[in-house]
C-alpha cells in the first residue's frame, strides 16, 4: 500500500460541509493515510479563525477577566462541525481541561495548539483513524527551535505501527512536555515533517487555491497556475512575497526529496501545483512566477576608480554590517555601486550607515533613493532561452515603466528588476501579459 500524507488548511475544516468534501476526498484514495489538520478557519470573509479565537481567550483569561463566553464561543464551532457530521463524541472533557489550564496560564502556544488539537479529535473519529498527539511526537529543543532528528526518529517509528491516523498541525512539545508551537500557519511544517516520518511517496498539501498562482490574484485577475514548481523556484519567489505554503515547509521534504502537491478541497480534480526538486518539464511560459515586494531604499555610491581600489566593496558593506542591516542587491558599475537595502530597516539607521560608508570608504558621492520596488522573474527556463531579458524590458517599456536597476541571478534562475513603487503593478502585468497572455 502506498503512502500519501495529506494536510488541509483552516478553510478546508472551517464547518461541516468542508469536512465533509475533506472526507470524500480521503476516503476516495486508500494511499491517503496520514492525516495533518489546521484548526477551524473563516467560514465567510468576516469570521474569525478558532485560532484567533483561542488567542484572545487566553488573553482574557490572563488579565483575570471572565473568559467563559469566549470559550463558549470557540466550542460553539466545534458542536456545529460534530453535530453536521452526525458524530457520537463529546468534547466535553476536554473543554473542562482546557479552561483548567487557561486559568492556571498554561501558555498562549498551549491556548492556540487547542485548535488543531480538537479538530484532530473530530477528524480521527469522523475517518476512524488513530489520533496521534502531536505533543507526543512533534520536538522542540529548549531554546524553540524545531528538533528534526528527535522529532523524526520518534515520529517514524510511532507511525510504523499504525497504518491510518491524524496527527492535528502547528504544535508540538519541548523536552519538558510543555507545548509549543510553530509560527502562524505552521501546520504546512507539521505535514513535511509527517511525509518524511512516514517516506511518504506524495504530500498532498490542501487549501482553497487551485495551486501557485503565477503572480499574485491582486495585481493580475485569474492569473494561470503554475503546474511545476522547484523548490529553488518556489524560494524565490517565496523570499519575494509569494506565499501558498509556510517557508519552513520545504525542508524536511526537500531533505528526503518527496514532492510537494498543492491541491484544492473546492475543487478537487484539479491537479494543482507539484513542487519537485528538479523537473525535466519546461514551464509553459518560459517563465514559472513573478513575485516583487515594494518599500526599498537604494543608496548610490560614486567614487572614481573604484574599480581598482582592493576592497572597496567590503568596506561599504560594513557600515550596514555594523548597523545590522542586511543588504537585498548590489548592482555595481565602474566607478559606482549601489546597495539596496528595506526602507524600514535603513530609516532608524540611515545617518549611521551613510557616515560609516564615508569613514569607512571615502566615497566622492552618495546618494539615497527611496520608494522603490524589486520584482523577481523566476525561471528554470530562461537559462537555455534567448530572449527572456528582452522580451521583459520591452513589456516594461511598452508599460511606460522606467527600470532602475537589473540584477541576473548567478543561478540565472531569476531577473531582479527595480521599478519605483508607483510603478510596481503595472512593471508585473506588463512582464505577465508578455510571457502570459500573449501566448495564451
Ligand atoms: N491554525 C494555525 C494558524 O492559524 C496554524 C495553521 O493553520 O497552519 O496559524
Amino acid at each position: 500500500m502506498g503512502k500519501k500524507v495529506v494536510k488541509f488548511g483552516g478553510s478546508s475544516l472551517a464547518d461541516a460541509a468542508q469536512f465533509k468534501k475533506v472526507g470524500d476526498i480521503i476516503r476516495s484514495d486508500a494511499d491517503r493515510r496520514y492525516v495533518v489538520p489546521s484548526a477551524p478557519g473563516k467560514r465567510s470573509k468576516d469570521d474569525t479563525k478558532v485560532t484567533d479565537m483561542l488567542y484572545a481567550c487566553y488573553a482574557t483569561a490572563v488579565s483575570g477577566k471572565d473568559f467563559s463566553a469566549q470559550l463558549t464561543a470557540i466550542r460553539e464551532r466545534y458542536e456545529e462541525i460534530i453535530t453536521g457530521l452526525a458524530l457520537d463524541i463529546s468534547l466535553a472533557e476536554e473543554f473542562v481541561e482546557i479552561e483548567k489550564n487557561f486559568k492556571a496560564q498554561a501558555g498562549s502556544d498551549y491556548a492556540a495548539s487547542r485548535g488543531e488539537y480538537l479538530n484532530g479529535k473530530i477528524m480521527a473519529a469522523y475517518l476512524g483513524y488513530e489520533f496521534v498527539d502531536a505533543a507526543t511526537v512533534i520536538f522542540f529543543k529548549e531554546d524553540g527551535q524545531f528538533d528534526a532528528e528527535k522529532t523524526d526518529t520518534v515520529l517514524s517509528k510511532k507511525l510504523e505501527k499504525i497504518e491510518k491516523a491524524v496527527i492535528p498541525g502547528f504544535y508540538g512539545a519541548y523536552p519538558n512536555g510543555a507545548v509549543h508551537t510553530f509560527s502562524r500557519g505552521g501546520s504546512d511544517i507539521t505535514g513535511s515533517i509527517v511525509a518524511r516520518a512516514v517516506k511518504a511517496e506524495i504530500y498532498e498539501n490542501w487549501t482553497d487555491v487551485s495551486g501557485f498562482m503565477l503572480v499574485d490574484p491582486r495585481i493580475v485577475k485569474n492569473p494561470q497556475v503554475i503546474d511545476y514548481i522547484t523548490y529553488k523556484e518556489l524560494r524565490e519567489l517565496a523570499y519575494m512575497g509569494a506565499s501558498v505554503l509556510h517557508e519552513d515547509a520545504i525542508f524536511p521534504v526537500r531533505q528526503a526529496g518527496i514532492p510537494i502537491n498543492i491541491r484544492n478541497t473546492n475543487a478537487p480534480e484539479e491537479p494543482g501545483t507539484m513542487i519537485v526538486a528538479t523537473t525535466c518539464r519546461q514551464s509553459k511560459y518560459t517563465i514559472t512566477g513573478i513575485a516583487g515586494k515594494k518599500g526599498f531604499v537604494a543608496i548610490n555610491i560614486e567614487k572614481d576608480m573604484m574599480n581598482s581600489e582592493i576592497g572597496f566593496g567590503q568596506k561599504v558593506l560594513r557600515a550596514f554590517a555594523d548597523n545590522g542591516i542586511s543588504f537585498e542587491h548590489m548592482p555595481s558599475g565602474i566607478d559606482t555601486m549601489t546597495v539596496f537595502v528595506h526602507q524600514d530597516e535603513f530609516e532608524d539607521k540611515e545617518q549611521q550607515v551613510l557616515s560609516g560608508i564615508q569613514a569607512l570608504a571615502n566615497p566622492d558621492h552618495m546618494e539615497v533613493e527611496t520608494d522603490l520596488a524589486l520584482i523577481a522573474v523566476v525561471g528554470r527556463g530562461m537559462k537555455s532561452t534567448r530572449g527572456t531579458a528582452g522580451r521583459i524590458f520591452a513589456a516594461l517599456a511598452h508599460n511606460h515603466v522606467n527600470v532602475r536597476m537589473i540584477d541576473q541571478g548567478s543561478s540565472e534562475l531569476n531577473i531582479i528588476i527595480g521599478v519605483s513603487n508607483a510603478d510596481f503593478e503595472s512593471a508585473i502585468r506588463g512582464i505577465y501579459d508578455i510571457f502570459v497572455t500573449a501566448q495564451l
